[in-house]
């Protein structure tokens, strides 16, 4: 069985440990979000790529979900006694190694697949991890003008991780957009990957800074439409789970429900959506027609009920495909 995952960070890399729980033999490949790289002290830093490939390999700090476990702060400590900052954007020692050879082979001219697999040989995560492209994509917020955020040191375009992180998104967003995404390149393999997938799952990852960029690159909307494809809502009871999806939904004028995420993401797009149990009226939502739903508890507590899930995923998909 060949499965292609689109992913963002922690959801995603909390599904995937379930997937591969669910199906060991599958071959998944997973497509990961480069939107919210951003460069710090000269090194690039992609963390969807690396919350995915340090969860699947044993490595995440997974109280937290993303970043190294066992980490140390000495680095930053150091730079912030030069007074080098930003101090709103922590990386350990631990991660910092990785951000380092990172930065050195792609400085080399690797491009970012080839360097994605080099991290990989240390960290094995037992899936095919393909960045969505080479390309540079860097997602960008505009603030809401009348946000009184003016004469606070805030520009009105900022890079997501700095409204993410440094905002916690509590400035309102006027547009969200994965800025190079439109003339990007599909990565080595991403078409392929889409094509040959007995069918494609999109885990529960945020739609609009997770999912959203990847879909934007030309060809791979267009590659997941003419597969089936089944998605994980990660809105739940009308809220994210965990991080603030619905400033984001906000922002692209969707309202905070699984129901108008799939409506969002369209019949054309969706063929499958598993929904919790507390939003199994979307099943009867006309918005959502056209798309087959099933409700499930879909919180992912620990391996165990995150397999379930992904097993009731591809048992979907396999029915619709
Ligand atoms: P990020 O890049 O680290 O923000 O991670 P993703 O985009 O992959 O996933 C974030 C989304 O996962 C959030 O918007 C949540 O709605 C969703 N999420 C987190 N935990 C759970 C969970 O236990 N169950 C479900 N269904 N969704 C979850
Ligand atoms: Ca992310």
């Amino acid at each position: 069985m060949r499965i292609t995952v689109l992913a963002g960070g922690v959801g995603a890399a909390r599904f995937l440990r379930g997937l591969v729980a669910a199906a060991p033999d599958a071959q998944v490949t997973v497509i990961g979000n480069t939107g919210d790289d951003i460069t710090l002290h000269g090194l690039r830093v992609c963390p969807d790529l690396d919350t995915v490939m340090y969860t699947l390999g044993g490595g995440i700090n997974s109280g937290q979900g993303w970043g190294r476990a066992d980490e140390s702060f000495t680095i930053r400590d150091e730079l912030a006694a030069y007074g080098a900052g930003p101090a709103w954007f922590t990386l350990g020692d631990r991660d910092y190694a990785t951000h380092i050879l990172r930065t050195e082979l792609l400085a080399a001219g690797r491009p970012l697949s080839e360097v994605t697999r080099v991290l990989c040989e240390r960290w094995r995560p037992g899936v095919r991890l393909l960045p969505m492209t080479d390309d540079t994509v860097e997602t960008h917020v505009t603030l809401k003008a009348s946000a009184g955020h003016s004469g606070e040191g805030v520009a009105p375009v900022v890079h997501f991780q700095e409204w993410w992180v440094r905002l916690h998104a509590a400035v309102p967003a006027e547009a969200i957009t994965p800025i190079g995404a439109g003339t990007a390149t599909p990565g080595p393999g991403v078409l392929d990957a889409i094509a040959e997938a007995d069918f494609v799952l999109f885990p529960p990852s945020n739609p609009v800074v997770s999912i959203g960029p990847i879909l934007a690159i030309p060809g791979i909307r267009e590659a997941a439409e003419a597969k089936t494809v089944v998605g994980v809502s990660g809105i739940i009871g009308g809220a994210p789970v965990r991080g603030m999806a619905d400033a984001c939904l906000a922002a692209i004028g969707v309202e905070t429900s699984a129901a108008a995420v799939a409506a969002h993401y369209g019949p054309r797009l969706l063929s499958g959506w598993l929904v919790d149990d507390q939003d199994k009226a979307a099943a009867d939502d006309p918005a959502c027609a056209g798309i087959a739903i099933r409700a499930m508890p879909l919180y992912m507590r620990d391996v165990d009920s995150t397999a379930s899930i992904a097993r009731a995923a591809i048992e979907l998909a396999q029915e619709l495909a």
